[in-house]
């Protein structure tokens, strides 16, 4: 099977007292299940969970939201026991019609300037071959029937052709207007595909400061701690951003899941403007998410949630023109009055776990 690796940084280095990766519930497969529940110190810290239509055995949280239970002053203490899913994190295999592994960059040890190259680490975490045919079966009836009943719908669209097309509009995404045609394209689009000069002509009707705050205020409304995404802070705090009685608060988080209250933040839905190595560096990261097959199988996904009434095409448009205004509007909180290049790396930082926890058609294991 063909592999492929979507990766945005050139290092990576394991950041000692950063645990970051231990606020989850982190899944035990079926096969480290028997170790789990035979082991009487494992077995009391495990929970079956329903979960994306079924049951999982997770790790449990201290008090239901803060790190994982086996985390003790910022280390693993079952580190020669932990699950897959850490042993693998911050790399993510997605199989569809191809193996691909990307790589969390909410993880800060991506962003260092020293450590290993990630294709090298992530190289020896491929699955078994039986695995990837095991699951590859499950996959492929499911594949062939939903791509099917697109194309005789008129809504499919290869996804070669759509990352070609995302790529020749990549300026469009970096700017508010751009963003608003491509948004008010894909609202009103029925067909399965488009010309760049299409979407470059499209009247707008979104208004991309307002979408981007909306949408974002409702993220941080959500009032189960455990669903508010994580900020890891430069010091490795874990910070939590909530919007509650119409203020905006950030929140440290101990590993008990208590919340300290930080300081206010200013609402306003202005985005700042970008600087020149802010957006290329948006750029980048859109190449990523474009690479990326995840954003393809949440396209494809979307459209049959639809039942083929959302032409793919603007389902893909649609996320990633999303995922950008969420991304401007969180690296908003670390710029003061224009995005450099660092703030809007720590907007990456604080969306990218977020992005990459898109359901999608393909396999996450
Ligand atoms: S988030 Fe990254 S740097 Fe932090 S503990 Fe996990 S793997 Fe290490
Ligand atoms: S098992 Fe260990 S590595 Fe995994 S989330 Fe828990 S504390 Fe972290």
């Amino acid at each position: 099977m063909e592999i492929s690796y979507a990766f945005l940084t050139d290092n990576y280095r394991c950041l000692d007292g950063c645990a970051f990766c231990c606020l989850c519930e982190p899944e035990i497969p079926d096969e480290e299940l028997a170790t789990f529940l035979s082991d009487e110190n494992l077995k009391p810290m495990v929970l079956r969970k329903f979960a994306d239509g079924e049951y999982k055995y997770v790790i449990k949280l201290k008090n239901r939201h803060g790190a994982c239970s086996f985390l003790q002053e910022r280390k693993c203490t079952i580190y020669s026991a932990r699950p897959l899913y850490c042993r693998l994190y911050p790399f993510q295999r997605h199989l569809s019609t191809r193996l691909q592994i990307t790589a969390n960059l909410s993880c800060r040890g991506l962003w260092e300037n020293s450590g290993e190259n990630p294709r090298t680490v992530a190289s020896a975490l491929l699955p078994g071959e039986k695995k990837i045919a095991r699951i590859a079966g499950q996959l492929k009836e499911r594949y062939r029937e939903t791509i099917e009943g697109m194309e005789e719908d008129g809504v499919y669209i290869a996804q070669p052709e759509v990352q070609k097309l995302v790529l020749e509009l990549l300026p469009l995404f970096t700017t508010e207007a751009g963003l608003e045609k491509i948004l008010s394209f894909a609202d009103g689009n029925e067909l399965a595909s488009a010309e760049p000069s299409e979407i470059r002509a499209t009247e707008v009707v979104v208004d991309a400061e307002k979408y981007a705050s909306e949408m974002s205020l409702e993220v941080f409304s959500e009032k189960e701690i455990l669903n508010l995404p994580v900020y890891p802070a430069p010091n490795l705090d874990w910070c939590i951003l909530r919007f509650e009685n119409g203020n905006l608060k950030w929140y440290r988080m101990d590993e008990e899941g208590g919340l300290k209250p930080e300081r206010n933040i200013e609402l306003t839905a202005k985005l700042k403007p970008l600087d020149d190595e802010a957006k290329a560096l948006l750029e980048r990261y859109l190449g990523l998410l474009n690479e990326r097959d995840l954003t393809y199988g949440n396209a494809l996904l979307l459209t049959d949630f639809s039942h083929n009434e959302i032409p793919v095409l603007s389902n893909y448009l649609g996320a990633l023109a999303t995922s950008v205004l969420e991304l401007w509007w969180r690296a908003n909180l670390f710029a003061h009055h224009v995005i450099d290049r660092a703030a809007l790396r720590e907007g990456i930082i604080f969306y990218d776990a977020d992005y990459l926890d898109k359901p999608t058609l393909g396999a996450v294991f």
